[in-house]
Parts: C-alpha cells; sequence; structure tokens
C-alpha cells in the first residue's frame, strides 16, 4: 500500500476521534498491525479499528463525529453527516414518518427521512441544513438518508447550489396513484391554489380560472415521478377537453364527477410521458396509452416476415 493511501486512511479515522483525545500514533500502530502483520482488507481493518476506538474511549455509536461528505459519495449502511439544500418536501406515508423529501447538494440528490420519534424541528422547503450523524440505507437502489433520535441538524446560512435532475425525457410507467386536486378545477387567479368554493386559502374570495388537470404518479418500476397531465394530454387520452368536463359537470350537477371518470379511465394504466422533469415532477408535453401486447404483436410479425 502506498504510503499517502495510509495516511488517507489515518486521516479519515483521526479526524473522527480526535475530540475524543485519540492520537495519531495510535490509529497508526493499529493499521499497521491489521493491515501489513494481519493482512486484513482495507475496509475491514477501518472498521475493526473504528470499533475498537469506539469500545475503548467508550463512545456510544450515535455520539460519534461523523466525516462531512457529498452526496454523491454515501453508500448505504455509513453513519455521515452532510450539507444540503431541502428541495421539496412530500406527503409523508405513514404516522411513523415526521417528514420526507428531497435533499441535495452540487453534486446529487437524495431521498431523506426524519423519524418521527426523532422529534426533530421541522424542515423548510428551500432552506439548507448541516445534517450530522444521519444514516444512509437503501431501498430498491435508491438511496436515502434517515434522520434518527441521535442525529443533529442545524440550519445554515451557507448557500447551496443544487445540482439539478432537469430535462426533457421520455418514460413507461403505470399511473399508480391520481391525486384529490385533480379534474375539472377552480385556481386562484393570483397564486394558482385550487379554490374551493371560491375561497383561496391564501387570498379569500378572489377571481378564478378553470383548469382541467391531473395530478398523479407515474412508476416506471425503477423509480416514481409526480406526474402533471394539462387539458390538452388529458384530452388525447380520454376525449374529456375542458368542454366535455363542463358538460359533465353540469349534466351531474357535480364536478367530482369529472375526476371520477378520469380515474375510471386512466388508473392502473400504462402511460408513454413525454415532458419536462425536474426533480421528481415531470410536467408531460405529450402522453398515449403504452400497449406491450400490440408491440409484441407487431415484433411477432416482423419476425415471420423475417424483417
Ligand atoms: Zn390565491
Amino acid at each position: 500500500m502506498a504510503e499517502d493511501r495510509f495516511q488517507t486512511i489515518v486521516n479519515e479515522i483521526y479526524e473522527r476521534f480526535k475530540v475524543y483525545g485519540v492520537t495519531r500514533k495510535e490509529i497508526e500502530s493499529r493499521l499497521k498491525l491489521l493491515l501489513f502483520e494481519f493482512k486484513v482488507p482495507e475496509e475491514e481493518a477501518k472498521r475493526t479499528i473504528v470499533n475498537g476506538l469506539r469500545k475503548n474511549y467508550n463512545i456510544a455509536k450515535g455520539d460519534l463525529k461523523t466525516p462531512i461528505v457529498k452526496i454523491s459519495q454515501i453508500e448505504p449502511n455509513q453513519w455521515v453527516s452532510l450539507k444540503g439544500k431541502i428541495i421539496q418536501l412530500w406527503e409523508p406515508s405513514s404516522p411513523t414518518i415526521a417528514q420526507t423529501g428531497l435533499i441535495g447538494d452540487e453534486t446529487g440528490t437524495a431521498r431523506f427521512v426524519v423519524w418521527s420519534k426523532s422529534n426533530k424541528k421541522r424542515l423548510e422547503e428551500g432552506k439548507s441544513y448541516l445534517f450530522e450523524k444521519v444514516v444512509v440505507d437503501e431501498f430498491m437502489g435508491i438511496k436515502s438518508i434517515k434522520v434518527t433520535s441521535v442525529s443533529d441538524i442545524k440550519e445554515i446560512s451557507e448557500e447551496i447550489e443544487v445540482k439539478e435532475e432537469r430535462g426533457e425525457i421520455e418514460v413507461v410507467g403505470a399511473l399508480v396513484a391520481i391525486q384529490q386536486n385533480s379534474g375539472l378545477l377552480q385556481t386562484c387567479k393570483l397564486c394558482g391554489r385550487v379554490v374551493k368554493a371560491g375561497i383561496c386559502v391564501e387570498h379569500g374570495k378572489v377571481e378564478t380560472n378553470e383548469v382541467l388537470r391531473l395530478r398523479g404518479v407515474l412508476d416506471d418500476g425503477e423509480r416514481t415521478y409526480d406526474l402533471t397531465l394539462n387539458e390538452k394530454c388529458i384530452s388525447s387520452l380520454t376525449g374529456i377537453g375542458i368542454k366535455e368536463a363542463r358538460k359533465l359537470a353540469e349534466e351531474h350537477l357535480d364536478r367530482s364527477i369529472v375526476l371520477m371518470e378520469l380515474k375510471k379511465r386512466l388508473f392502473g394504466k400504462y402511460l408513454k410521458v413525454s415532458g419536462e422533469l425536474r426533480f421528481r415532477s415531470l410536467n408531460a408535453s405529450s402522453v398515449e396509452f403504452y400497449r406491450p401486447e400490440i408491440l409484441k404483436e407487431v415484433e411477432k410479425v416482423l419476425g415471420e416476415e423475417g424483417i
């Protein structure tokens, strides 16, 4: 092993333990022994030393200072600290989760989960924080950062440039959820929020626009997207444009009939969507039903003809 690699490992461990009075010498001699005498692989040697020092100095696992890393460097089961900006907050799927969403730095983005039991102050979208002693988890290839009761979170004023996942994409997936704020809606002319009975939560009684829109979740088997379909897309899939939607609502004296109709026709269907991706949000510019059985038929016919 090269001398500088050896020193890098020593430094890495030293940075985490120096506050407890551990010396560089102590780490060096342990590392030499493990690497050169016992021929232990590097990662295992590091782990052995860290665990040994923790025991000797009586440091609980959660108390150990963790190295500050970039989001692109995180690996499953690591305890780390990192600085990141809250890009999006999502609706938690379970009461055990206080907050969940997307965090980013200049190297990438990751999901994060704050457990309810951890009792942390609420994070705000657009603000940056130093996360200390968080643990990295991986589920179905997606890394996420878990904030537990041993973690510390501090707001920081430092401006963090976030690497954006952004651009035109095409994706095939199943529409696995359709949100309630879909259908024939009235929105506030000032802020665009959905208005109920003419009242905007922000602006009170306001003038409204009428829009036909669908918000849902598209799952391509690897990840999910928050999908938005505009009137044009909805109309091209279902034949229901804003005119038809109004007619439906009038006939039934009920707007919610439009959402019911869209659910009936679109829920669970495979869609091929083109549009602009921004983090998790996919804003469709065009969409069509995806019919794998027809594609298979086509392939079969082409195969038989030897093309
Ligand atoms: Zn408003």
